[in-house]
């Protein structure tokens, strides 16, 4: 099968033809249909994560996977319901199952954990073993390019706008901001409008190609950030809502200025969601936050039951994508665009692979 694997930091991926992988008595044997590409492939090649995750090379990334079953271990129970030519998505977070996180369902947050492409093989590959307590069947078929970055950038800020909502801080009478409008923030948006009862949602970005798509995803308001300091945005935010400030508000890219921007423009009491890594550290002034009574959750990329919800809303036709589909071939210089910031919306790896099993069963492996 082809792979594109990582033999070192700062290089390329290299494309190969390796052995398809054997699996074991508890995995399933997925073929990639789509495969996301997402900004912390870069910066897993960039040795972002070094410290963290203690890799090993070959290392294949990808870790927004949906494909077809193709093969099923010898252990895997009649009760997961997995059939050969099922469409799956795979859920990213695969802990012990024993610790606490684990216990209640938050595995992606689990200490003796890994993630699919930052360990164990990811979806950059033909095929891909995945345990078979990670993966959900699609109940009504999705295309490849709507379905993988469902796993990563489509739920990611899921997770991040519930904690908003559990916190209290979304109602019709607030005003909440999402910072990014690429890959995590288009869909941001979205769950801005689905999850806060009518609150005004507004989007904040440098590009206005990317505000453009925010507002057809829902967005009430846009503001283009470049250049203009907290005043000029907060003159901008109140010409458009009213208000001066926001009552919460989602970063999905994680700048240490995308930080401060949106501290900056918080409320009393106001809530705020980190999900963007971009940056590598938090640099806000402590006096205001402290006697402003503000909160700062982070989150991290979501768990199984999270992964189901937003599958729910895509399989009624909920969600709205912003893709560009790209082959196999093109995986490094693709990699490089999202480098610079150039991919609008999220890049999926599209395999020649049919997502509808009634029009073409897949071939056998
Ligand atoms: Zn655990």
């Amino acid at each position: 099968m082809l792979a594109a694997r990582m033999y070192g930091y700062h290089h390329p991926l290299e494309l190969e033809d390796i052995k398809v992988p054997e699996i074991g008595p508890d995995d399933v044997l997925v073929r990639v249909g789509g495969a996301g590409m997402c900004r912390s492939d870069v910066q897993l090649i960039d040795g972002y994560f070094e410290g963290a995750l203690h890799s090993t090379f070959p290392l294949t990334p990808g870790h927004e996977i949906a494909g077809l079953v193709m093969a099923i271990g010898d252990h895997v129970p009649a009760s997961a319901e997995l059939t050969i030519g099922d469409q799956v998505v795979v859920a990213a977070g695969w802990g012990d199952g024993i610790c606490r996180q684990c216990r209640v369902g938050d595995e992606q947050l689990c200490e003796h954990g890994s993630w699919p492409g930052f360990g164990p093989p990811g979806g950059y590959a033909e095929f891909v073993p995945v345990p078979y307590r990670q993966l959900i069947r699609v109940q009504h078929r999705l295309k490849w390019e709507e379905l993988a970055p469902l796993t990563d950038a489509g739920v990611t800020p899921y997770r991040a706008i519930k904690k908003l909502r559990a916190a209290g801080m979304l109602g019709p009478d607030r005003v909440m901001g999402v910072f990014g409008a690429s890959g995590l923030g288009s869909y941001a948006v979205q769950y801005a409008k689905l999850l806060s009862s009518g609150a005004t949602v507004v989007a904040f970005a440098r590009n206005d190609e990317k505000l453009a798509i925010a507002k057809q995803r829902g967005a009430d308001a846009t503001i283009n950030t470049r250049g203009k300091s907290l005043a000029d945005i907060q003159d901008e935010l109140y010409k458009l809502t009213g208000s001066r400030k926001l009552d919460a508000a989602i970063d999905c890219v994680g700048a240490e200025e995308t930080i401060q921007t949106g501290i900056g423009l918080l409320h009393t009491s106001g809530a705020f969601v980190s999900v963007g890594l971009v940056g590598t550290k938090i640099n806000i002034p402590l006096f205001p936050f402290t006697a402003s009574e503000l909160t700062y959750h982070g989150s991290f990329w979501a768990n199984y039951n999270d992964l189901q919800e937003v599958l729910a809303l895509a399989e009624k036709g909920k969600i709205q994508h912003t893709i560009r589909r790209i082959e196999f071939k093109d995986i490094n210089e693709n990699l490089e665009l999202l480098r610079a910031g150039e991919i609008i919306g999220r890049a999926v790896i599209v395999f020649d692979v049919p997502w509808d099993a009634a029009s073409a069963p897949p071939a056998k492996h």
